[in-house]
């Protein structure tokens, strides 16, 4: 992010600051406090692209989130949402795509720190090898993470998730099979590598063009937990608890500030992305087991 898009973003923050303040405590107040869900990709001591976040802010984000929030995993939080009350803002952290360079510092950090994360890896990366479409169109060659790595984070208790098999944007693919075996073999392969069943599935680029109605039928007849977009919603008690909004925040300290206080443009502006409005293969809450 450009210094003076920081420094823009840093005068709106502090500027509705006492306004989130008192949002965030009518919240609590009436037990409907935010549930966030925070999307990294990588970090790292190189500043490689956007989504790269230097090794130093990730730490200081860290304890700054330890200071003003619940850190809590994704099933907690749905947890929450089906209770339909929840008296703490509370923070799920994620990462996407599987960069190698995350198990030198960031995930040893949150897994001393007993931080509770979920890792969404993209199968063929890690089994095959290569690298990621969207890091060679910038004419970068980033390491994706091995099987070994993987394996290690399992053995540590790291929830590990499906992000489809080559990182295609499901939002573009109307082929059936095409979706299957991006949203469903995609797990499997990943599950039979590391010896799990992954439980969460993640869209790759995660905004609203990027989403697929029969993506989320398939998830759900998979027999995934739940499914996490990327395009910035905040997540309330009582919401559809299947489908998880998530924020980006790779990058500068200033970003992840402002989406968690409950940033009001943000908060108003972007709608939930509405997976049932053709086919209602799947209802809402239809998940808990009653
Ligand atoms: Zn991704």
């Amino acid at each position: 992010m450009p210094l003076w898009k920081q420094l823009l973003l840093n005068a709106y923050y502090h500027g509705t600051l006492p306004w989130r303040s008192l949002r965030n405590r009518a919240l609590v107040r009436s037990g409907n406090a935010p549930l966030m869900i925070l999307m990294y990709h990588r970090v790292a001591g190189d500043a490689a692209n956007a989504w790269t976040t230097p090794t130093e802010v990730f730490a200081r984000q860290i304890s700054w989130l330890e200071r003003h929030f619940e850190l809590i995993s994704l099933e907690e939080l749905q947890w929450r949402i089906r209770g339909q009350n929840n008296q703490r803002p509370a923070v799920s952290i994620t990462f996407d795509d599987g960069y190698a360079e995350n198990c030198d510092l960031a995930l040893p950090l949150l897994i001393d720190k007993e931080i509770p994360f979920t890792y969404f890896v993209t199968s063929s990366t890690t089994l095959h090898g290569g690298f990621f479409p969207h890091d060679l169109a910038m004419g970068n060659r980033l390491a994706p993470n091995t099987v070994h790595q993987l394996r290690e984070l399992v053995k540590a208790g790291v929830e590990i998730g499906a992000h489809t098999r080559t990182h295609a944007n499901l939002g573009a693919i109307d082929n059936e099979a095409t979706l299957y075996d991006e949203v469903v073999t995609a797990g499997r392969e990943l599950g039979d590598a590391l010896g799990i069943e992954p439980r969460y599935f993640a869209f790759p680029f995660g905004q609203h063009r990027n989403l697929n109605r029969r993506a989320f039928t398939l998830a759900a007849e998979a027999g995934y937990q739940g499914v996490v977009s990327a395009y910035g919603g905040y997540n309330f008690a009582g919401d559809d608890p299947f489908h998880l909004q998530r924020m980006g925040v790779d990058g500068p300290m200033i970003r992840l500030k402002n989406l968690t206080t409950l940033d009001p443009f943000k908060q108003w502006n972007i709608p939930r992305y509405d997976y049932q409005e053709i086919e209602q293969p799947f209802v809402a809450g239809s998940v808990v087991e009653e």
